[in-house]
């Protein structure tokens, strides 16, 4: 299984709706999360490294 890295929903890995991005394959839930993958898929790689914002809001 893999996550839906716009929604953390699990996804088949087998899915239809899948994106690659910096090597790494991506599997979606629904065309809708793919699309915003597409557009900014840093959004929501980097949302999960709080040590890259360093920002002090804890
Ligand atoms: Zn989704």
């Amino acid at each position: 299984m893999a996550k839906d890295p716009v929604c953390g929903m699990t996804v088949d890995e087998k899915a239809p709706l899948k994106s690659t991005h910096g090597g790494k394959n991506y599997v979606f839930c629904s065309a809708s999360c793919k699309a915003k993958f597409d557009k900014n898929p840093t959004q929501y790689l980097s949302a999960k490294k709080p040590n890259e914002k360093g920002g002090p809001d804890a």
